[in-house]
């Protein structure tokens, strides 16, 4: 399982000011707005990649909700 990848979701205000603090003080860190899917979620992530990355979270939980998703992914 390791075929998935990392899908990257709209970026939220909160998110566009991170990349800039990011810029301006030089640090690497994860993107808020980046999480990392395993190859059974990554379709789904991927197709809610338009929306921010805490609605995609609602709805590919919804969408997943016959059939739990893994820890990692739940943050
Ligand atoms: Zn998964």
């Amino acid at each position: 399982m390791d075929k998935g990848g990392l899908v990257y979701f709209q970026k939220t205000e909160a998110d566009k000011e991170w990349d800039r603090r990011c810029e301006e003080e030089g640090f690497v860190g994860h993107p808020p707005y980046v999480e990392w899917f395993c190859e059974e979620h990554y379709p789904i992530a991927k197709k809610y990649s338009s929306l921010t990355r805490w609605e995609a979270m609602a709805a590919i939980k919804k969408e997943l909700s016959s059939y739990p998703i893994e820890e990692n992914e739940k943050k």
